[in-house]
């Protein structure tokens, strides 16, 4: 890399120095060294003036070309080292360069020499790294600065998602794709730090998509046709919210990020959860029509849940329950009420729809009503995050809100006329039965309890005891 070239000058010199020894060899009582040693001195006072006035340097030359002088080899050896560890700290490496650098000794008049700045130096250098790309499913995704931290960077991503503790045993972690890290040199300014690296995996791929309004979109529509989340696509318009109003023909930037690898933990989490109380209605004959009281008031119990789960990056994609304790029972509500004097019959709906029937949850359906394979699907199925708050699609009462097998906790809310709704697969269930509801009205967290693979919410629309498609009701 570095290559010392020798000039004329230089020579002179090592000549000069050369005689200088071998006369030091020589007797001084020889006339022949007298005679000598007086010519010796000749030259080296003319080699002093020139010194003086002279002062050697060395080209700094790049490529073959000269881009500047410096004192010396060593000097100007030093400001390349110097240079090289600069460019490379923010990545945690030195930097490397492929560039031909050489030095051409000079003997040039004191007035001439200017030296080299550090930064022309630097500006005149292009610079590389042996890096390690990571790639998934062998396309490359970026490069890594420091090629032996590549398997860290991995082992680090890994652990962002599994995070194992007292209550959470992981028993696996893997990637979902081909992942692996690979040798590669770059150009310095290609390369990531650790730092950056870790973040980008982090983040995932951000892709800007332009979306042109359409008729009938909705926010929740676009959310939907872009496999987004409404409140992704809300995000990526800022001031907007699920009430403004969308103009046709408009264009709105949609900003969708999708992860680069996909971290797969397997395990057995321990939640605490509460054990909603039930709600009892008994008639009692001392008490008026219309009248209520409540005899025993209700309270809610505890129990300890362990559930085998598999999870991708932050997603829980299957939750089963292997275990239940319960901790504290519940004590169910006794209300007392007065003899009934006026049946209330419900009229019975006639048609297999019914309308006012608002969305419990704004997300993509992720499974629709009908024949799946050679099962009836009852629902709609949702797609929801873990805790993520769903509503009650219509007034109502609250029929049961407990667990009912596959189903999961579930809550069975009965609108009148024939008309009832069910919720399923919640993570917490926020009424109790009994409990009056109004449309709108938050009333359990999204989950993935019962037989349910990752978490979203399974809605029916229930019409004189049959299921019916939501869809048709919906609105
Ligand atoms: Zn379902």
């Amino acid at each position: 890399m570095k290559k010392a070239s020798d000039l004329p000058i230089k020579q002179y010199l090592d000549v000069l120095k050369a005689k200088i020894f071998t006369l030091k060899n020589i007797s001084w009582k020889s006339p022949k060294v007298i005679g000598g040693s007086i010519l010796l001195l000749l030259l080296m006072g003319s080699g002093i003036v020139y010194l003086n006035s002279t002062t050697s340097a060395v080209y700094v030359v790049i490529n073959g070309e000269k881009v500047g002088l410096l004192e010396s080899q060593k000097q100007a050896g030093a400001i390349i080292d110097e240079i090289l560890s600069e460019k490379g700290a923010p990545l945690g490496v030195a930097a490397k360069t492929h560039d031909s650098i050489t030095f051409s000794s000079v003997r040039i008049k004191n007035s001439e020499y200017t030296a080299l700045s550090k930064s022309t130096l630097e500006a005149d250098i292009s610079y590389y790294v042996d890096g390690a790309a990571v790639k998934v499913n062998n396309e490359p995704i970026f490069v890594l600065a420091k090629a032996e931290d590549g398997e860290r960077l991995l082992k680090e991503f890994q652990e962002y998602y599994a995070k194992p503790s007292e209550k959470n045993q992981v028993t696996s972690v893997s990637f979902e794709e081909e992942v692996e890290t690979e040798p590669v040199e770059v150009p310095l300014d290609q390369a990531l730090s650790y730092e950056q690296a870790l973040e980008k995996l982090k983040q995932g791929n951000l892709q800007k998509i332009e979306y042109t309004i359409q008729e009938n979109d909705s926010w929740w529509l676009i959310a939907r046709k872009n496999d987004m989340k409404t409140k992704e696509v809300l995000a990526s318009n800022p001031g907007a919210n699920e009430d403004t109003i969308l103009k046709l023909g408009k264009k709105i930037t949609l900003e969708k990020v999708t992860p680069y690898i996909t971290v797969v933990c397997e395990g057995v989490r321990t939640d605490i959860e509460t054990i909603p109380f039930d709600v009892v209605t008994k008639t009692d004959s001392s008490l008026s029509s219309g009248q209520t009281k409540v005899k025993q008031a209700g309270s809610d119990g505890e129990k300890e849940v362990q559930y085998a789960y598999v999870q991708k990056n932050e997603k829980v994609v299957t939750q089963t329950v292997k275990d239940e304790k319960v901790l504290k029972t519940a004590v169910s509500q006794i209300i007392e009420k007065g003899p009934q004097q006026v049946t209330v019959a419900y009229s019975r709906g006639s048609g297999s729809t019914v309308s006012g029937v608002s969305w419990p949850l704004r997300g993509s359906i992720t499974s629709y009503y009908g024949y799946r394979h050679s099962e009836f699907h009852t629902g709609i199925d949702i797609d929801g995050d873990q805790g993520d708050p769903y509503t009650a699609a219509a007034a109502g009462k609250v029929v049961s809100a407990g667990w009912s097998g596959n189903y999961g906790y579930t809550i069975l809310i009965d609108h009148g006329n024939g008309v009832m709704t069910r919720y399923a697969h919640s993570t917490k269930l926020l009424v109790s039965a009994g409990a009056r509801v109004t449309k709108g009205q938050t009333i359990g967290l999204v989950g993935s309890t019962g037989r349910s693979t990752g978490s979203h919410l399974h809605f029916e629309v229930i019409i004189n005891g049959d299921t019916v498609n939501p869809l048709n009701s919906l609105r």
